[in-house]
């Protein structure tokens, strides 16, 4: 059993690395888990192959920060996130001499739409104290004048041939959090939280990667690195995103889960704000159900522009996590710049094909698997399911607490930990996030969770 131990960490006489913990990837979750761990006193090491802290698909998130979600303790583990980038500064502590990460507090417009997906939310607002506005047609019209007010359910790809046809209705109007936004430099975020555990004695290593994880027969006990070097703690947690499956399969847990992970491509656009519209400052991140996609603002008055999966999205899954294709295509660049035309109808279409391509983590039912695994003292903070960056500092939290609990001996699969959230005082039951659930029905199946 590992309890809150001595500071330092380091090598042994035979050059091995002996730490508390091992975190496999140094993503804004995994540099948010040694914070929280340093915070309890672990000596904590981060091992990530790339260069920095989030330069993984960190770096390529849009870093929006809004509550919806289907579930109650989705909507509740996103309220809490609001309060961490509202006070970023106070949460860390310290100084970053690159500077600190910004939170750009927009407000969120959730259409209403067939999906149904707001009423779900709605319900989930009232009862966890979520800050909302209800906007009618007229009200909607009034405050984004912009939006064309109409409905073109269901979402379609520009090859349909009713694509460009006069809306079937118009819009019911939309529920607006004014607390949400998005953080406009997720890899700063990362690098902020590295240094926040660094302060504390954690320690991050780059461009190593794990190749081997270590056990005696009934705990794990560390880990090999591709240079042949071995790293040795009585925990070992998995943060290693679109290759969580991996690495489970290294631990040879997998087996034991009900719900598992894989990599999903994604594509996200980034267009210019109609003529005359300063978008930067006064754009609102909107969440579009009717017709399938997500925009907010971006640095330079551009919009950035996501799919929310609808059914006419293909689904590219992706076997091997470091060969994909990572050019924008044009067949999912007009799919979504078309529709947020459809949205925007001011908005001028561009020749240049501008965005990012990247790998969300996606369990069998959207949700994140936050949990222990069936090998002792190996963790699990995966399947984020292309949104939660902004959950990065509860999750922290949240493992940091779950490990501590059954490092001292707490069956967490028999009595699920619950973590009471600093700022809410909502408590999470961390069963919700089991890798021994049922998969949940009830999720939205797309990156809304
Ligand atoms: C395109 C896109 C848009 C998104 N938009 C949003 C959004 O708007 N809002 C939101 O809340 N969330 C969003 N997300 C999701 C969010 O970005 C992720 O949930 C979050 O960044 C995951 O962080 P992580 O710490 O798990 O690590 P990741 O960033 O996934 O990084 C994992 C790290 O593990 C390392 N690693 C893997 N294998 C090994 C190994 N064997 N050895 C050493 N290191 C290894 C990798 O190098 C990598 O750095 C988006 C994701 C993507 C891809």
């Amino acid at each position: 059993m590992a309890g809150p131990p001595s500071r330092g960490g380091g090598s042994d006489p035979d050059g091995n690395l002996r730490f508390d913990a091992i975190i496999i990837g140094a993503g804004v979750i995994g540099a948010a888990i040694a914070y929280e761990l340093a915070l309890l006193g672990y000596r904590t090491l981060n091992l990530d192959r790339l260069p920095a802290a989030g330069y993984g698909p960190t770096s390529n998130s849009c870093s929006i920060v809004r509550a919806h979600y289907s579930s109650r303790e989705g909507v509740a583990m996103a309220h809490e996130g609001f309060s961490y980038w509202q006070n970023w500064e106070q949460y860390l502590g310290v100084r970053d001499e690159s500077g600190l990460a910004r939170y750009v507090q927009t407000g969120t417009i959730l259409l209403k739409s067939a999906t149904g997906h707001h009423a779900k939310v709605l319900d989930h607002y009232r009862e966890l104290g979520v800050e909302y506005e209800e906007w009618d047609a007229d009200e909607l019209a009034r405050r984004v004048p912009i939006y064309d007010p109409g409905s073109f359910w269901p979402p379609k790809r520009p090859v349909a041939p009713d694509f460009w046809s006069d809306p079937v209705a118009p819009l019911e109007g939309a529920i607006y959090t004014p607390g949400s936004g998005y953080v406009n430099d997720p890899q700063l975020a990362t690098h902020n939280l590295q240094r926040a555990a660094e302060a504390h004695g954690a320690r991050f290593m780059f461009r190593v990667e794990v190749v081997e994880i270590l056990s005696s027969p009934d705990r794990v006990s560390g880990v090999t690195l591709s240079d042949g070097r071995a790293a040795h703690a009585p925990i070992v947690v998995n943060v290693a995103g679109p290759h969580s499956s991996r690495i489970n399969r290294l631990a040879g847990v997998e087996d034991g889960m009900r719900v598992k992970t894989r990599a999903l491509r994604h594509e996200v656009h980034h267009v210019p704000a109609p003529p005359g519209v300063d978008f930067e400052s006064t754009g609102v991140h909107t969440s579009d159900g009717d017709t399938g996609i997500y925009f907010r603002p971006e640095s330079g008055n551009n919009i950035l522009v996501g799919s929310e999966d609808p059914e006419c999205d293909p689904r590219v899954w992706v076997d091997d996590p470091d060969s994909y294709d990572r050019h924008v295509t044009e067949a999912q660049w007009e799919a979504q710049v078309f529709r947020l035309a459809r949205r925007i109808p001011s908005l001028r279409i561009p020749t240049e094909r501008k965005g990012v391509v990247d790998l969300y983590d996606v369990s069998d039912d959207w949700i994140p698997i936050y949990d222990r695994s069936d090998l002792t003292g190996f963790y699990m903070a995966i399947g984020t399911s292309g949104n939660q960056f902004k959950n990065a500092p509860v999750v922290g939290h949240a493992m940091a607490a779950l490990i501590d609990r059954v490092e001292h001996g707490h069956d967490h699969d028999r009595s699920p930990v619950k973590v009471k959230t600093r700022h809410t005082g909502e408590q999470l039951d961390l069963g919700f996030y089991s890798r021994l659930r049922a998969v949940n029905p009830d999720s939205s199946y797309s990156v809304n969770g």
